[in-house]
């Protein structure tokens, strides 16, 4: 017989209790420096220091110029559930301050050495409390300005399971960092300043300008390359903020911070509509950098679901998922594009119309051909780009159709391919020739009778050109390798190709010319293949990326336009 002594229900003594409630609020340095910004915001701070040692495990000091707390209650904030936030009305007015709970300086206090020196703007002198693992050790009242600053030291030295969990201090500061620069962007109006380890990090100006806090993280050049988003749905939803045009990257997503009502918070619901709305603009695995400020009337969330807080809940999830989306769809899709620099002649085509009329329907089309804009007339920040387009579909396995925030355009697969090609591999030449790839065993190519024999020069730019090849017998030569980024295509056929390429051509300049036409039109998908999304999309985005898209390098148009006011009046619309 076995006796198993059965104990006590006893209930947790407090420091046990708040130490496993720590653990759930304060997961690492970062969760501290969260919890204390928000307060420091709560009290209405205009201007929040913070100084970090050693990953935040060493010390975590925060000041800030917000309201402060009295001598009478200085020691209040480390006693679990006091709050000064409690809604008059908690479940029908909603929630205006971050925090609520009363839980995170005790929670905080619960497990490291904690300073707080407050004053308020109606006592002369300010208060000082310290608290170790939960027990006030000290009270104090000393001089110090209006405000408030925390000190928080040794955090988790009484719970070495924690610290196990936690990464190297790199880390950990890098974390700090992601968590001010979340505050920076979604808190326009106050002035942060973070330092670590001694260095300042960074510092935003609080001018309420969302350029003025992403040139403070992200550098002065960056932030000029951003969109700004202003949408509004009316009574359900606002947009504000800012989005990084496609060509500013990351290869994460730590660039996405989204705020509701001001509070920075993490949703992957709205993280996705944030990345739905690049969809076919930015590269796989490419991030954009996104400000998105969301306001909602309060009755519309609730932000209690989870004990950080940084979780939200929409009563209308839909309605915002789509807000977001369409802001930032808007933004992206009314890319400025600029006029044509030089002659622009206006070309115009004709459509038959689908109406009974007989009328014939005049499209608008894209202007001046890119040749025009070669040599000194030619001025990058009037650059002539495509603009960011939605792929719909293709046609006769030969065009695809797209959607821009101008109408619908058409493009021709081989012809913008070939562009892209044609540009690819001239900035490859420019730099250092096409590398080789060897054959696995020479081929000898007969050229036939009615061409003549490839002269020096043309044989070197075949060499240039990737082509490892050599005289071999009455026009036959020996092909011992070809160009590395047409390594799959059969090298007899690439090379006749070449070679038929640069006799096309009668001018003896326009030889390379021919020779980069030839390859680039080789290296293209062809008419009458069929394309999937995936590949559309590249080809659009490949095609807004090339100098002189407008045409392919033969001279024929890439791509139609036909703007949305010419199809409404066709359908009668206007
Ligand atoms: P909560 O923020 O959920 O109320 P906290 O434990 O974070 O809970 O803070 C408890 C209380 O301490 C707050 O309600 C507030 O009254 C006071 N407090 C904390 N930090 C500050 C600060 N920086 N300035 C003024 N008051 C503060
Ligand atoms: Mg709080």
């Amino acid at each position: 017989m076995i006796f198993i002594m059965r104990k006590k229900i006893q209930i947790l003594p407090d420091h046990v209790a708040l130490t496993i409630a720590a653990g759930e609020v304060i997961e690492r340095p970062a969760s501290v420096v969260k919890e204390l910004i928000e307060n420091a915001l709560d009290a209405g701070a205009k201007e929040i220091s913070i100084d970090i040692l050693g990953g935040g495990l060493d010390q975590i000091a925060i000041n800030d110029n917000g309201e402060g707390i009295p001598y009478s209650e200085i020691e209040m904030p480390f006693t679990r559930f006091a709050t000064s936030k409690m809604p008059d009305d908690l479940y029908c007015t909603g929630v205006t301050t971050l925090g609520f709970r009363g839980e995170a300086l005790p929670s905080i206090a619960a497990v490291a050495q904690v300073e707080m020196v407050s004053k308020i703007a109606d006592e002369d002198i300010a208060s000082k409390v310290e608290i170790t693992h939960g027990k006030v050790v000290h009270k104090d009242r000393i001089g110090a300005p209006q405000g408030t600053s925390v000190v928080v030291r040794s955090l988790f030295s009484n719970v070495p399971a924690r610290l196990k969990f936690l990464k190297s201090v790199g880390f950990e500061s890098n974390q700090i960092t992601q968590v001010v620069t979340q505050y920076v962007l979604g808190r326009l109006d106050v002035r942060f300043s973070l330092n670590i380890d001694g260095k300042l990090k960074l510092i935003s100006p609080g001018t309420t300008k969302v350029v003025d806090a992403l040139r403070s993280i992200y550098g002065a050049n960056k932030a000029t390359q951003f969109l700004s988003l202003d949408y509004d749905l009316l009574g359900q939803a606002r947009v504000s903020g800012a989005v990084s045009d496609p060509s500013v990257t990351l290869g994460n997503r730590n660039g996405i911070n989204i705020t509701v009502n001001g509070r920075t918070i993490k949703n992957r619901n709205l993280q996705f509509a944030v990345e739905s709305a690049y969809q076919g603009v930015l590269k796989e695995r490419r991030y954009p950098i996104a400000v998105v400020d969301i306001e909602v009337p309060y009755s519309e969330v609730d932000v209690n679901v989870h004990p950080a807080k940084a979780e939200i809940k929409f009563v209308q999830p839909d309605v915002v998922f789509n807000a977001v989306k369409t802001a930032i769809r808007q933004a992206l899709t009314g890319v400025h594009i600029a006029a044509p620099v030089g002659n622009q002649t206006a070309r115009r085509i004709r459509v038959d119309s689908l109406t009974n009329s007989g009328e014939l329907a005049v499209a608008d089309l894209f202007s001046s051909p890119v040749e025009h804009l070669g040599g000194a007339v030619y001025q990058s920040d009037t650059e002539d780009r495509l603009p960011v387009l939605r792929v719909v579909g293709q046609i006769a396995s030969c065009y695809v159709v797209a959607e821009g925030y101008q109408g619908m355009y058409l493009i021709d697969q081989h012809a913008a391919h070939e562009r892209i090609w044609y540009e690819k591999l001239r900035a490859m030449i420019n730099i250092k020739g096409l590398e080789t790839q060897g054959l696995l065993e020479p081929i000898v190519v007969e050229i036939p009778e009615l061409f003549e024999e490839l002269s020096s020069t043309q044989l070197d730019w075949l060499m240039t050109y990737g082509f490892e090849c050599e005289l071999f017998g009455p026009n036959a030569y020996v092909l011992r390798g070809v160009p590395l980024i047409f390594g799959d295509q059969d090298p007899k056929e690439l090379f006749l190709n070449a070679v038929y390429g640069m006799r096309s051509d009668q001018i003896e300049d326009a030889d390379q010319t021919a020779l980069l036409k030839t390859l680039a039109c080789h290296g293209s998908v062809r008419a009458g293949q069929s394309l999937s999304v995936i590949e559309m999309q590249e080809l659009l985005r490949d095609l807004e990326g090339s100098p002189n898209f407008r045409t392919c390098p033969h001279g024929r148009p890439t791509v139609l336009s036909f703007d949305s006011a010419f199809i409404e009046k066709q359908f009668g619309r206007r």
